[in-house]
């Protein structure tokens, strides 16, 4: 946290619910202590940087993701785990759960442990507020790119090998209810303060209303490896859109979900429960072409397209959470605090950290990215200091 105060001076500024044309932030050690309209006239604080007329907005929270420029958070080696970091932090990424996809057991409780520890050390990335776990605990039927030999049943026994090995970072699993242990594994996680997320599941309706109704809280990748809507059928996507209470996680890049279905989800669940996320893979960032040595690895990337080799299942995406916020603007009619409330706010919500971080507001951590009129990022700011600052905007926002 960068101690002392400063002042981001010239800048529009998004709050939760309007927006200031022209202001400024003057944040102290960390946090922001004063928002104001106007422009700023005291000048015995050292540090002012001049936003320029851009648009200073909540950091992005990204709590589906699997790596980025090369490297993957399911490896023990934290470099890679830095390489991701510090491209979705580039991307204007401020938090983040590093997520880990379905491999073999004893290798998956390696990676944790590996993960863990670098998530707690890096100060060069994104932060990583926890680890989210997508899979093994779900559906053979809805695997997706997960490998069905390597899924589990519910296990309080197994999970609470992950929790150890992640050293309690663990803050979010993915569960399909319906498996054997499911409604028990998703209990006991609750217990433990963990979120549960429904998903890569083959749950009636029924069944995903009793995950709910067991602590879920969240959804993973709502609509994609899902039992879907239909009319008399309405499975674990008409569960969780016909309930008020649990988030709808949605991965926006065009291809996961039409953009049709993005409003037709906004509308079903409100602007307060949809959380957007990149499931971003190593390959964010990199060319098109065929990448991965194992056979149940090998993937195809063709623009933001990223399939198992030879079929047309995906496997995550090439996003980034600039990419995701500039296309949320263009698939529905949203205004920047509904903007920031879907790619912010609510996931911070869904952490329980809405405290802390998730939007501008006096107390909170100042955890924000600076956007240009194209909404493209030009600057990331984690507690008080300029992690990330794109060419052409060094001067601006140096000391
Ligand atoms: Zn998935
Ligand atoms: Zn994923």
């Amino acid at each position: 946290m960068q101690s002392g105060t400063c002042v981001i001076k010239n800048a529009r500024i998004v709050l939760p619910e309007s927006v200031i044309s022209n202001g400024f932030l003057e944040i102290v050690d960390g946090r922001i202590a004063r928002i104001s309209a106007g422009e700023y006239s005291t000048s015995n604080t050292e540090l002012i940087f001049d936003a320029q007329k851009a648009t200073l907005t909540p950091g992005f929270i990204d709590l589906h993701v699997h790596g980025g420029n090369g490297g993957t958070f399911n490896s023990i080696d934290p470099a890679e785990h830095n390489l991701a970091r510090k491209f979705h932090l580039k991307n204007g990424t401020t938090s983040m759960l590093a997520t880990t996809h379905t491999t073999e057991f004893s290798s998956l409780l390696a990676i944790l442990k590996s993960l863990s520890t670098s998530s707690r050390s890096n100060e060069n990335g994104s932060k990583v507020l926890g680890i989210h776990t997508e899979g093994p605990f779900i559906s053979e039927y809805k695997p997706g790119a997960h490998v069905v030999a390597q899924l589990r049943a519910g296990s309080l026994l197994e999970i609470d090998k992950v929790i150890s090995a992640a050293d309690d970072f663990i803050t979010m699993v993915t569960v399909a209810p319906e498996i054997p242990g499911g409604l028990d594994l998703i209990k006991y996680l609750k217990s433990k303060n963990i979120i549960s997320a429904i998903g890569h599941t083959n749950a009636t309706y029924a069944q995903a209303v009793a995950g709910i109704k067991a602590g879920a809280r969240s959804t993973t990748h709502l609509f994609n490896a899902m039992s879907a809507l239909s009319h008399r059928d309405p499975g674990a996507v008409g569960a969780i859109l016909d309930s008020d209470e649990i988030f709808a996680e949605l991965i926006l890049d065009g291809i996961h979900i039409d953009e049709a279905i993005f409003r037709i989800a906004l509308k079903s669940k409100g602007i307060n429960r949809i959380n957007l996320i990149t499931d971003a893979t190593y390959l964010a960032g990199f060319p098109d072409g065929d990448y991965g040595s194992l056979p149940d690895r090998a993937v195809t990337k063709t623009g933001g397209k990223i399939v198992v080799a030879g079929t047309d299942t995906l496997a995550g995406s090439a996003l980034d959470m600039n990419m995701v916020y500039k296309n949320a603007a263009k698939f529905a009619q949203l205004s920047q605090p509904e903007l920031s409330k879907i790619t912010s706010l609510n996931a911070a919500r869904i952490l329980g950290k809405e405290s802390d971080i998730g939007s501008i507001e006096v107390g909170k951590l100042a955890d924000l990215v600076l956007l240009d009129t194209e909404f493209s990022a030009c600057a990331t700011m984690v507690e008080g200091q300029w992690k990330h600052v794109s060419a052409g905007w060094e001067e601006a926002l140096s000391r």
